[in-house]
C-alpha cells in the first residue's frame, strides 16, 4: 500500500487560488496517519483554515489532490457555535439525531461524551448558563459524539483566557489518548502547536506553503510540566525560528 492509501488525510501539491484571484495556498503536501495529531502554525491570512476547509471538502483545490480516507470527519471551530435554545446534552445528541439514532441511544450518548469532558452536572444548562471553556467542552463532546477518525480543530482555544486554554489543551490530549483520532489542529499559539502534537507544521505568509516539518518526539499523554522544560523550549525555538523567517 502506498502512503495515500493508509493515510487518513493526504494533501499532494494542493494549490487554492480563489476566483477573486488569491492565492491562498501552494504546493501543500502532508499525509496525517491514524494515531497522528498535527499542528499547523502560520501568521494570519496564510491559509491555515483553506487548509482545513480542503481536508473537510468544505473547500476543492485548484491543483493537487486531496485524499481523505476517513469514515467520519468532524470540525470543532474558534465559536463553540452551540444552539443557544438546546441544552448541553441536546447540543451533543444533535448528531446521532440527524443520523436517526432513538431517543433512548442518543441520550446514553450524549451522557456519555459529556461524563468524558467533565460536564455531568451540567447536561441540562444552556449554553449562555456555561462559561467560555464549557461551551467549548460541549462543542468537542459534540464534535467526538460521532467517533471521528479525523477531527479538524480551528484554533478552537484562540478565544479563551491563558488558564482555561491551558486547561483545555491537557483536556484535549486525554481524550485524543483515549479516542485516538487523527488531529489536525490549527492554532497561533507555538507552544499549545508543540504540547498537543506529534507533529508542527510551519506554513509560510500568503501564499501559504510548509516550510518546517517538526517531529515532536514525546509519547503521549504528556505532563502539564512538560511545557516548563528546557527541551520543550528547545523545540517551541526552533517552530518560532521557523515562523520568524518565513512570515
Ligand atoms: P488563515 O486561516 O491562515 O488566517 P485563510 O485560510 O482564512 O487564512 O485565508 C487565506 C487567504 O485566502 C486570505 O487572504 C483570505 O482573505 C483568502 N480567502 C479565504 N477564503 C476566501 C474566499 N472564500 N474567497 C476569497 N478569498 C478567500
Amino acid at each position: 500500500m502506498t502512503t495515500t492509501e493508509t493515510a487518513t488525510l493526504a494533501l499532494d501539491g494542493v494549490g487554492k487560488t480563489f476566483p477573486t484571484g488569491t492565492v491562498a495556498l501552494t504546493d501543500v503536501s502532508m499525509a496525517l496517519r491514524p494515531g497522528d495529531f498535527t499542528s499547523v502554525v502560520g501568521p494570519s491570512g496564510c491559509g491555515k483554515s483553506t487548509l482545513l476547509r480542503l481536508a473537510s471538502g468544505l473547500e476543492q483545490a485548484t491543483t493537487g489532490t486531496v485524499h481523505v480516507t476517513a469514515k467520519s470527519t468532524s470540525y470543532v471551530f474558534q465559536d463553540p457555535t452551540l444552539l443557544e435554545w438546546r441544552t448541553a446534552a441536546r447540543n451533543v445528541e444533535l448528531v446521532p439525531e440527524l443520523r436517526g439514532a432513538s431517543k433512548a441511544e442518543r441520550r446514553a450518548r450524549a451522557a456519555e461524551l459529556l461524563e468524558l469532558v467533565g460536564l455531568t452536572g451540567f447536561a441540562d444548562q444552556h449554553p449562555r448558563q456555561l462559561s467560555g471553556g464549557m461551551r467549548m467542552r460541549v462543542s468537542i463532546a459534540r464534535a467526538l459524539v460521532a467517533e471521528p477518525d479525523l477531527a479538524l480543530f480551528d484554533e478552537p482555544f484562540g478565544a479563551l483566557d491563558e488558564i482555561t486554554r491551558l486547561q483545555m489543551q491537557t483536556e484535549l490530549q486525554r481524550l485524543f489518548v483515549l479516542k485516538r483520532f487523527a488531529g489536525l489542529f490549527i492554532t497561533h499559539s507555538v507552544s499549545e502547536a508543540v504540547y498537543l502534537s506529534n507533529r508542527v507544521l510551519v506554513m509560510s505568509g500568503r501564499p501559504g506553503r510548509i516550510v518546517a516539518d517538526i517531529a515532536v518526539p514525546w509519547e503521549y499523554p504528556r505532563s502539564p510540566e512538560l511545557r516548563y522544560s528546557a527541551e520543550f523550549a528547545t523545540l517551541t525555538g526552533r517552530v518560532s525560528h521557523a515562523l520568524g523567517e518565513h512570515s
